[in-house]
């Protein structure tokens, strides 16, 4: 295995020396890229959001490929370490179509090792929501030794439906300017989706609008940007990574701020059943919900899959607030 890696390697950099002239100028390797890439694209997309909106960019584009490389029941990628079937995928592709903000905690083996593969961030340039509690600073600490979170910046952009559309707009962008061939393609496809989460979006505020009681309790923290996006006010955060549970000192706290505050609803996904859901919502009389934060879905990448789920969410919001 590590034998053929080296020699494709070697072939690599024979072709490179060959067609640059052994310069060492960035815009020879754009060229041999770019001219790879015309003839097939094949995109590598992280984890199941990306996959879903760079197929829905890519859709119906002759010579455009996309692979999602983590399985669709994967989730989040905070502590995910690159597989040898991983590397495989990754080292038939032009260009790799990351989350960023620190949710491929692997990135530096990638990009240390595949100096070819064209890494498109889709969160560049979004305004990040950072970490603030006080209580989960050595919890923080670890995931920035990890690589998990960048100074605390919560990755999860994609979960409000306008960091969504920014990201969905970011993919188009970029993947036109890296492969300009299919730019009108790229381009037509990506209005039509971000029409369509625009939409959604449009429901969805239209729906909430009147809920009074927006005091909500999450577990693990993927839900601040799509809380954002609906002034839904998360009084607690209970599982802040999935796996670990709270203490006793914890979960009374917990328990006394739902109590205060009435709190009606507690959500947790369906990815990360919360284990002590079940003793809050009987100590207090909240509700357990469940919410997607569509980090997983079905194997074949139903185009529709995020506009589905944000279906449900709205209506499990409706069950729970109203
Ligand atoms: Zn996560």
């Amino acid at each position: 295995m590590r034998v053929k890696i080296r020699k494709v390697f070697i072939l690599l950099m024979i072709a490179l020396m060959t067609t640059s002239g052994c310069g060492n100028g960035k815009s020879d390797l754009t060229k041999v890229s770019t001219a790879q890439m015309n003839k097939k694209v094949n995109i590598v997309t992280s984890f199941y959001p990306m996959y879903i909106f760079t197929k829905n960019i890519t859709k119906d584009i002759p010579d455009v490929s996309v692979t999602n490389m983590t399985e669709p029941q994967t989730g989040c990628l905070h502590d995910y370490q690159l597989s040898p079937a991983d590397i495989k995928i990754l080292e038939k592709a032009q260009i790799f179509v990351v989350n960023g903000a620190g949710m491929e905690s692997f990135m530096e083996k990638v990009t240390g090792r595949m100096s070819n593969l064209k890494i498109l961030e889709a969160s560049k340039g979004i305004e990040f929501i950072r970490e603030e509690h006080e209580e989960n600073k050595d919890e923080k600490k670890e995931g920035i030794e990890a690589g998990t979170t960048e100074e605390g910046i919560n990755p999860h952009v994609w979960v409000g439906i306008s960091g969504a559309i920014k990201e969905v707009m970011n993919i188009g962008e970029q993947l036109s300017k890296l492969d300009p061939e299919h730019a009108e393609e790229y381009k037509r496809n990506t209005d039509a989706y971000v029409k369509k989460l625009e939409a959604q979006k449009e429901k969805m505020h239209l729906a909430l609008k009147d809920i009074k009681n927006k005091n909500i309790v999450t577990f693990h923290e993927a839900f601040p940007y799509f809380a954002k996006e609906f002034n839904l006010n998360i009084v607690d955060v209970v599982e802040r990574e999935p796996g670990t549970e709270p203490s006793a000192g914890e979960l009374s706290e917990t328990i006394k701020k739902i109590k205060e505050l009435n709190v009606k609803a507690l959500f947790a996904e369906p990815q990360y059943p919360a284990k002590s859901a079940d003793t809050i919502a009987r100590e207090t009389g909240a509700k357990v919900y469940t919410l997607d934060p569509v980090v997983t879905g079905p194997k074949e990448g139903d185009t529709e899959a995020y506009i589905k789920a944000m279906d449900q969410n709205l209506q499990t919001l409706i069950d729970a607030l109203k």
